[in-house]
């Protein structure tokens, strides 16, 4: 089976000696196929492991032919059997969902920010995170992730604008390696900035420790201009294009946020070849105003404008298809980089430190804190919240239950979804949206895999 290749390395994939010779097998349910190019076609298999391959006739003629269950006779119905997409008739087929490991925690270092973007949910003062505060959110997460079984912890140095308190997160950085390696964690870090006003020697500090960038860019002109302005109504983008062009002749490879609404769909084609050209990461996030009084028209109106936009981003990653796979950054919350259940880990592996030690679930709920860093175990109080929204299982939304795409999409962000239909246990508002634009992103996928994929089955 030449030119045939997996989007990714599946750690539940089964040992091809491992299979009984009378077992009966069979196409897995739900594969949905897609045309890539001539005789290449892309499978996706949604109970994964590995969710898409790109199958060349041979091998998909050996796909097709168990409709019809039989025994696993060559090594190709071997290879498709150990990748997930032929199944044993004597196994319920289940989801191969990851359990997370890392205990992620966002550190509002500032609460202050020299830019005055439209859709931003904090509330803006000067007050900032001191050292005393910063320590003991350290010693609150390490004490929550030895407690709670986590093997790593990452800091998320956010605001406001984090790259404002640097001297804490240069302290923050310091305490916290040295906590991790004492209690047998790994750690990882990254910096949210709206990469406006990195100095050379904060460059410098983040390649030396390790730190992973990510800065929001939400178009090169009108579009990023509309919405990340500066207090006196100016944009930024200028000054954010420059600002990433530093960082990588510094050698720091900024990843982007590409936050995209009803003001820049139409301007997120080019930023994606801005991120393309200089072989940068990216992901696409869409935000949605005004839901709570929006009509159905203008919910559709603008479902329209996000489908378009991020088609017409496509049609670019089409041209210039990476190396790097993109498949679990393109449509929002989805990732289809393995299954999983939940969009997010709010609820379960997250916490939200804010300025003054505040603990909330969610960035996006950070003036609602529900327990503090003294807290013993403040995992387990987030864990155990009652009230708001919850971030249940897509297999407790209604509306997802049955969905083909329930374990790559996961159901969309619980909170939106709470804040917009009073309820977290049904399907995301953006819906359409994920559903218009999910084949093309296998479709894109499969097409990257043809041109880049190194693993070919034998
Ligand atoms: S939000 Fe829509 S696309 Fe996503 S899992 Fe639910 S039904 Fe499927
Ligand atoms: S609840 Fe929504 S906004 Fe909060 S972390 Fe999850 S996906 Fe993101």
């Amino acid at each position: 089976m030449d030119d045939c290749a997996c989007a990714a390395t599946a750690s539940g994939t089964a040992s091809l000696a491992s299979f009984a010779a009378s077992e009966l097998w069979r196409t897995g349910r739900e594969q949905r196929h897609f045309h890539v190019a001539d005789n290449q076609v892309a499978v996706f298999n949604p109970l994964g492991p590995v969710g898409l391959a790109v199958l060349n006739r041979p091998a998909l003629d050996v796909l097709t032919a168990y409709r019809l269950p039989q025994p696993l006779a060559s090594a190709a119905s071997r290879q498709l059997a150990g990748l997930g997409f032929l199944q044993s008739v004597d196994v319920l087929p289940l989801p191969a969902l990851a359990q997370s490991k890392t205990l992620t925690a966002w550190l509002h270092v500032t609460n202050a920010c020299n830019l005055r973007c439209t859709y931003c949910y904090v509330n803006k003062t000067d007050e900032t995170m001191d050292e005393t505060t910063g320590l003991a959110a350290v010693d609150a997460i390490v004490r929550s992730a030895t407690q709670n079984g986590f093997k790593a912890i990452k800091l998320k140095y956010a605001g406001g604008e984090a790259t404002l308190n640097f001297r804490l997160i240069r302290l923050l950085h310091d305490y916290a390696k040295d906590q991790t390696a004492a209690h047998g964690l790994n750690l990882h870090e990254v910096i949210l900035s709206n990469g406006v006003g990195m100095s050379t020697a904060m460059l410098d500090f983040i390649r030396g420790a390790g730190m992973r960038l990510m800065i929001s860019l939400d178009g090169l002109d009108a579009g990023h201009d509309a919405q990340r302005v500066f207090r006196n109504g100016h944009g930024s983008a200028r000054l954010v294009t420059r600002g990433i062009d530093r960082a990588i002749a510094q050698g720091v490879k900024p990843h982007l946020s590409i936050t995209v609404t009803r003001h820049n769909a139409e301007g997120i084609a080019a930023v994606v070849a801005f991120a393309l050209e200089r072989e940068l990461l990216f992901n696409l996030n869409f935000y949605r105003e005004n839901d709570y009084s929006a009509s159905h028209e203008e919910l559709a109106a603008e479902d329209a404008r996000l489908i378009a936009g991020v088609r017409s981003a496509f049609r670019v990653i089409e041209k210039h298809l990476p190396r790097q796979s993109l498949i679990a950054a393109l449509v929002d919350r989805s990732s289809f980089a393995g299954p999983h259940d939940r969009p997010c880990g709010a609820g379960h592996n997250y916490l939200v430190v804010d300025h003054d030690g505040g603990i909330a679930r969610c960035q996006m709920e950070i003036e609602r804190t529900v327990t503090d860093i003294m807290a013993a175990d403040p995992l387990e109080v987030i864990r155990l919240q009652p009230a708001g929204f919850q971030n249940v299982s897509v297999e407790e939304k209604e509306g997802c239950r049955e969905c083909q795409w329930r374990y790559w999409c996961a159901g969309g962000c619980p909170l939106l979804t709470y804040r917009v239909t009073g309820r977290s246990d049904v399907k995301s508002p953006y819906c359409n949206v994920y559903q218009a634009l999910f084949p093309e992103l296998l479709r894109l996928e499969g097409l990257r895999l043809l041109k880049w994929a190194q693993t070919p089955l034998q």
